[in-house]
């Protein structure tokens, strides 16, 4: 299961090698809690970015030597497409010597939220320059586009701790758009999850294992349901972070009256993690194949949904989380019945948050890339290497980077952020 090339591209030998061939040169990544920084503010004068980092404890600096942790520039003040000579202005000199693993953030204004079709076009252009500095600047750092709505300054604090750390080091090329609003901060930032209780489908292997653990690391008190056939590593999954095992098959007719059974105090997150595959061409491929893939991955997500609301046992200010694809985006030879049920899961994030905004329920969805787990050692080797280097990290990813991703999404801070399809895939050239 181990990427072995890039255990070799850095190691001292094989990384002179990976140069000189100019081959792919996947950075080794840092994925803890610490904040790049110095961070480089530069944009709109008296950008109320700036309050909200020196709360966050990092460093801010209007200009210095070099080199620093994280370039981030306020354009939320452009209204016209002339202004954005700022932005080369102010990456063109520090490209280079930013950090390893250094951070590149733009806020700005979302379209729909400007006043005049001129400010509209500045503001959408700032998507190109972002996804261009991903693919450009190399050496693990990531770029992304935070759009704040008005109102929405001290809300966006989550976000940017988030995208500022090494949890999202497999995050690069997205687009966030956070709403209007002021979420409440965590006392304890290590633990913001506290009295919260979380359901992870699909617990007891693989990337919801990882939901599950991180969710737990995070305070939350962890419900972990999978099939029934999954018992021993389900209830590992569920004694480790001392939580709740449930043993479930999702697609069971009375499934949704079974976990509501389950749940009498409610929850406060929900993660649809559960998914399976089954691979054929649409010629190829016999109509189990398609319902089976259907039921699990899209109807199974909305009948739980509709069964937890219904029975008012998703608490107000709560939390779902959907596990999509970046087959969802893109379409893949093959993946017919997949690719369907995670363009779903993106159209169940995007109608149902408008219908819960009022009751403070975010919705939001993930969409890995290419993340290293049993199903993905499975495939045959070529497709796999390609999986693992088409993207602007040259690697997989971990199934904690997407764990980490949703932590973000289910925290308190992030109560204004929801209707977002975010990619946990290194900025893969799929769909991109
Ligand atoms: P996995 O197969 O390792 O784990 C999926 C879990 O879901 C299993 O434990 C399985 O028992 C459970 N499950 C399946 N059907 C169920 C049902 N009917 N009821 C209850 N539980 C059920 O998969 P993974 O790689 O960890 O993927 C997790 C999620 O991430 C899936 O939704 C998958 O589509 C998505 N995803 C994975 C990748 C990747 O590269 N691994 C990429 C994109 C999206």
């Amino acid at each position: 299961m181990g990427d072995r090339y890039a255990s070799f591209a850095n190691s001292g030998p094989g990384h002179a090698l990976v140069k000189r061939l100019g081959l792919p040169d996947p950075p080794r990544l840092r994925r803890d809690a610490a904040l790049a920084g110095p961070v480089l503010l530069g944009g709109r004068p008296a950008s109320p970015i700036r309050d909200t980092l020196t709360k966050m404890g990092v460093e801010v600096l209007d200009a210095g030597a070099p080199p620093h942790g994280a370039l981030i520039f306020d354009a939320s003040g452009l209204s016209d497409s002339s202004q954005l000579s700022a932005l080369y202005e102010f990456f063109h000199p520090h490209a280079r010597s930013l950090r390893r693993g250094g951070r590149v953030i733009v806020v700005g204004t979302a379209p729909s939220d400007c006043p005049a079709p001129r400010a509209a076009t500045a503001q959408r252009a700032l998507e190109g320059l972002t996804r261009s500095i991903g693919k450009e600047f190399g050496r693990g750092i990531t770029a992304q586009l935070v759009y704040v709505a008005p109102g929405g300054d001290t809300a966006v604090e989550s976000t940017l701790r988030f995208l500022l750390s090494g949890r999202s080091a497999y995050v690069s090329g997205q687009v966030v758009r956070v709403g209007p609003g002021n979420p409440p901060q965590p006392t304890d930032t290590a633990r913001p999850l506290d009295g919260r209780t979380a359901l992870v489908t699909g617990a007891a292997r693989g990337i919801g294992a990882a939901i599950a653990r991180t969710l737990g690391r995070d305070g939350a008190t962890v419900i972990a349901l999978d099939v029934p056939g999954s018992g021993d590593a389900l209830a590992a999954v569920a004694n480790e972070v001392r939580g709740r095992a449930v043993q479930l098959d999702l697609t069971h007719p009375g499934a949704a009256d079974r976990l509501a059974a389950h749940l009498p105090d409610g929850v406060d997150i929900v993660v649809h993690n559960a998914g399976i595959t089954r691979d054929r061409t649409i010629a190829k491929m016999d109509a189990a194949g398609w319902d089976t893939v259907l039921a699990v991955n899209l109807s199974a997500p909305e009948r739980i949904n509709d069964a937890l609301l219904e029975r008012g046992l998703l608490h107000d200010g709560g939390r779902i989380v959907g596990v999509s694809s970046i087959a969802g985006i893109a379409g893949n030879r093959g993946q017919t019945n997949y690719a369907t049920s995670k363009a779903g899961v993106i159209g169940l994030v995007q109608s149902t948050a408008p219908v819960l905004i009022g009751r403070g329920i975010t919705v939001n969805a993930v969409a890995p890339g290419f993340i290293e787990t049993a199903m993905t050692a499975k495939m045959p080797l070529m497709l796999r290497e390609a999986g693992r280097r088409m993207n602007s990290l040259s690697q997989g990813g971990l199934p904690v980077d997407v764990a980490e991703t949703i932590a973000w999404l289910a925290a308190p801070g992030s109560g204004t952020v929801t209707g977002n399809i975010v990619r946990v895939c290194g900025q893969s050239l799929l769909g991109a």
